[in-house]
């Protein structure tokens, strides 16, 4: 599967949010989204006028780019959530939640999405006893997720375990940091996404 390999800073100043890509350095003065807080490129301080399917773009690309999938992925949750029971939109913010990459990244053994994923992938976690190496592995209440006894020196890991805080875990996570484990309490829900989102302009895109 291919993945975006720019600058993530450009995509923050891109949607016009600072989406915490990049890990340590977003909350720092070294942001790029808080020194420029302007779109990139050269015309892009232009004032323009923005169409309704212009607005439904940036909403989907600004989701589907927080949490690092391309758009075959992202159409593939949607269509996915389609058949859910319940608002789709909804389902498609709690299905992107319940991803493996993601629930790690929330409970704070990664600085950000893109490095849960590279720490998943390097098979580092367990679920449920039993290794799990794919990012888009979807999580269930009662699920325990555990960092290998042998990863349990990583750096990058513990360094993000040691600043949990300053992000804070879910409700419908539990981290304990001592044993090395998480464990899902139950299915995320919208409430507990707190940034600006609005997953009726991505249903109102896709249903065109
Ligand atoms: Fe976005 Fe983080 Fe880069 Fe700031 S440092 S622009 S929040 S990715």
């Amino acid at each position: 599967m291919g993945r975006y390999r720019g600058s993530v800073c450009r995509l923050c100043r891109r949607e016009n949010l600072k989406m915490f890509l990049k890990g340590d350095r977003c909350y720092s003065d070294k942001c790029s989204f808080e020194r420029k807080a302007y779109p990139p490129g050269d015309h892009s301080r232009v004032p323009r006028k923005v169409s309704d399917y212009g607005i439904q773009l940036r909403e989907k690309q600004k989701v589907k780019r927080m949490y690092g999938l391309m758009e075959k992925q992202f159409r593939g949750y949607f269509k996915r959530a389609e058949r859910q029971k319940g608002i789709t939109g909804e389902n498609l913010l709690m299905l992107l939640e319940r991803r493996l990459d993601n629930t790690i990244f929330r409970l704070g053994f990664a600085r950000s999405r893109n490095e849960a994923r590279q720490v998943v992938k390097h098979s580092h976690f367990l679920v449920n006893g039993k290794k799990v190496n794919i990012p888009s592995y979807i999580i269930k209440p009662a699920d325990v997720i555990e960092l290998k006894e042998k990863s349990r020196k990583i750096n990058g890991i513990l360094e993000s375990l040691n600043t949990v805080s300053r992000r804070g875990v879910p409700n419908w996570l539990e981290l304990d940091k001592d044993q090395f484990k998480g464990r899902i309490l139950s299915f995320p829900t919208r409430e507990d996404l707190t940034f600006p989102i609005e997953e009726k302009l991505i249903v109102e895109l896709y249903s065109k």
